[in-house]
């Protein structure tokens, strides 16, 4: 898919499956649960969509997704579901691991770093050797210093090996990757959260991670239980569709298993979603049907 001058691709590592109230905060489940359907342990399923963007000389990756590290218990609890696989799609879009420059990881939730690093036996080594990974640094600090309320969100093999080889970079500004590709400190899920804005010949679009994870999420008290500081979330949430609106940027949904892209419209002072295929048949996955396609 172009995006002015950039090639910019959807690259899925499978989903995972949360628990629909945990998802979804204050939100009841008689309202969240008319749009999306959960399994019989109330956990809802979510993609992790990760951005591939090519332009500017430079091959740039937004999140890894999952990975492969949970012990067989977690993969059970969070249902992890390799449909597809983070090296295997990049490779399909003619990306080797040792092309890729640069990762940006939104945060360092495991659903976001995962492939950051590979196991090879039991020493997590980076994934992409030739990349520079860009974490702000309060995440960097949030996830280094867990507390009781968020420390299984977070596991270190996916970033320790790369503070040793030297490739983990601290960002402390909202600073332009390359010509195009700029990040916004976006607050509120973490301290630290950071999403990606890409603009290039008039159009722009915006890889908003867990500010707003799908597009079931895009109501504004619609936040997640897990966000560490959700009137903060509600805050930067006010500031971001607010400009979106005005840009008419496109957003970017990491976690809806279907509806990857959309645009915001704000009617009568609250937003909604109008759903945008920007990926065609490159969507990440299928399956599980809304009850209202069901036959
Ligand atoms: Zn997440």
């Amino acid at each position: 898919m172009k995006w002015g001058s950039f090639q910019i691709d959807c690259i899925s590592d499978g989903s995972l499956w949360l628990d629909g109230g945990a998802m979804f905060g204050v939100v009841p489940k008689a309202l969240w649960n008319r749009t999306t359907p959960c399994d019989e342990q109330n956990r809802i399923r979510l993609g992790t969509n990760c951005l591939l963007i090519r332009g500017a000389g430079k091959t740039i990756l937004v999140d890894t997704g999952c990975g492969h590290k949970f012990n067989p218990k977690q993969a059970r609890i969070y249902r992890i579901e390799h449909t597809s696989e983070l090296l295997l799609q990049l490779a399909s879009c003619g990306v080797a691991a040792e092309d890729v420059d640069i990762v940006i990881n939104t945060h360092l939730h495991f659903d976001h770093c995962g492939t950051n690093t590979l196991l090879v036996g039991d020493t997590a080594r980076a994934a992409f050797p030739n990349a520079v990974y860009l974490v702000r640094r309060e995440e960097h600090h949030e996830a280094t210093h867990t507390h009781q309320r968020n420390a299984t969100s977070y596991d270190p093999r996916n970033w320790r090996p790369l503070e040793a080889s030297g490739q983990l970079q601290l960002v402390d500004d909202e600073e332009e990757v390359v010509a195009g590709v700029r990040l916004l400190h976006t607050p509120g899920h973490t301290a630290g959260h950071q999403s990606v804005l890409v603009r290039s010949q008039g159009k722009s679009l915006f890889y908003i991670g867990d500010l707003c994870p799908t597009q079931a999420h895009v109501p504004l008290p619609w936040i997640m239980g897990y966000d560490l500081y959700p009137v903060t979330t509600l805050r930067t949430r006010q500031r971001i569709y607010r400009q979106a609106v005005q840009e008419d940027w496109v957003i970017f949904f990491e976690h809806d298993p279907e509806k990857v892209t959309g645009v915001l419209r704000e009617e009568k002072g609250r937003c909604r979603v109008e759903e945008v295929e920007l990926f065609g048949d490159r969507r990440p996955e299928t399956g599980n049907r809304r009850p209202a396609e069901r036959k």
